[in-house]
């Protein structure tokens, strides 16, 4: 993913993409530890600052790019993955990545990142996924859970809620993978992986959002409750490494379903005959 990009000679450390801005974040808020795990990560890359960009849309997530010390745009609702798209077409020197959360990228935003999906260029989409609406203070999202009591639902939420890695697949991702704010590790191996990925990659990143959906992934901070939660495919839609994991609603299966598509379903509902990757425990992954 990173292969046309200009190397930098010297050696680089997370300040270095530190900005002067200061981060407006409320305390606790799981985007702090995104920020510092992709500034930790960067350097690594060993990529020239001007030559990486982060595209976002709106949202709290989306002020990320103001906090990072590379080039960023801060653009409109929803549409960060065609401004992204435009950007990585016109300039294959690039590294560039979007930052969306759930409301961005999968209400208003729905059709721009199905669409960046199944074109495949070289992006990262990392989607900040805390299952609430935060910056207009705690509406119902489109992954919030059914039932979910916020101001603009206070019967509960009538709608089931999406899967992003399973919407992902569906529009035949060329890299899916989920990972979680309070998982250091993890998620840097993700985001490593992400970046070196050549084609669009989808990083759904569970960030907790202690003032409008406090906790929401708490169940899933024992590692020995989730030890994996990395899917990665290639060009020829074989998974690589898996299995899928919890996604706190439950473990979780990939299968091919009849007409040879991926999907990702819970593991009681699905026919044992179409698992392709197991739920967590399960190192090695056979496909059907
Ligand atoms: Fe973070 Fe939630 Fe505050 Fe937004 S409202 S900054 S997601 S804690």
């Amino acid at each position: 993913g990173t292969a046309l990009v200009p190397r930098d000679p010297e050696p680089q450390k997370a300040a270095d993409y530190r900005s002067d801005q200061e981060v407006r974040w409320c305390p606790g808020c799981g985007d702090y530890v995104i920020l510092s795990t992709v500034q930790a990560m960067l350097p690594e890359l060993g990529l020239r600052k001007e030559n990486i960009v982060f595209v976002s849309g709106i949202g709290c997530s989306s002020r990320f790019p103001y906090y990072l010390d590379t080039y960023g745009m801060h653009s409109i609702h929803g549409r960060a993955p065609a401004i992204a798209t435009g950007l990585a077409v016109a300039r294959p020197d690039l590294s560039v990545w979007v930052i969306t959360g759930d409301g961005d990228a999968l209400s208003i935003g729905g059709n721009h990142l199905i669409h960046a999906l199944r074109r495949n260029v070289n992006l990262k989409i990392l989607l900040f996924n805390n299952r609430v609406y935060g910056l207009t203070k705690g509406q119902y999202s489109p992954t919030s859970d059914k039932g979910m009591v916020t101001k603009s639902s206070p019967a509960g939420s009538p709608d089931a809620p999406f899967n992003p890695v399973s919407l992902a697949l569906g529009a035949e991702a060329s890299f899916v993978a989920r990972a979680m704010d309070s998982d250091r590790e993890g998620l840097t191996d993700v985001l490593r992986q992400a970046a070196e990925h050549r084609g669009t990659a989808l990083v759904e990143i569970y960030q907790n959002c202690p003032i409008f959906n406090a906790g929401a992934f708490d169940a899933l901070k024992d590692p020995e409750q989730a030890p994996h939660r990395l899917i990665r495919l290639r060009a020829g839609k074989q998974i690589e490494f898996g299995p899928v994991g919890e996604d706190g609603r439950g473990a979780q299966v990939v299968v091919r379903d009849h007409r040879g598509r991926l999907a990702v379903v819970p593991r009681s509902e699905a026919d044992p005959k179409t698992i392709l990757v197991h739920d967590p425990g399960d190192d090695d992954p056979s496909l059907a």
